[in-house]
């Protein structure tokens, strides 16, 4: 089994914003973030245009968020191993 550490509270999306070079907060998990609203199928499309690996292959995606500038983006936070 593995598990995200962001999801867990283990950890936290450490990125910085491309624009502003802000700290970036994490947003939630993709599949939370998009909601009802979105088939699973256009996540899928979006995960290929911006060439992040999907579920598949034992990455959680989550959205970061800049509270500075309002940018937020996509980040594949590779998932733990338990022991
Ligand atoms: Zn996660
Ligand atoms: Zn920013």
């Amino acid at each position: 089994m593995s598990f995200c550490p962001v999801c867990n509270g283990f950890s936290s999306v450490e990125v910085k914003c491309p624009k502003c070079q802000t700290m970036m907060t994490d947003s939630g998990k993709l599949s939370d973030y998009f909601g009802d609203y979105s088939p699973y199928r256009e996540i899928e499309h979006l995960n290929m245009t911006n060439g992040i690996v999907d579920v598949a292959e034992h990455q959680c995606t989550h959205i970061a968020y800049c509270s500075n500038c309002g940018y937020d983006q996509m980040v594949s936070i590779n998932e733990l191993n338990n022991p």
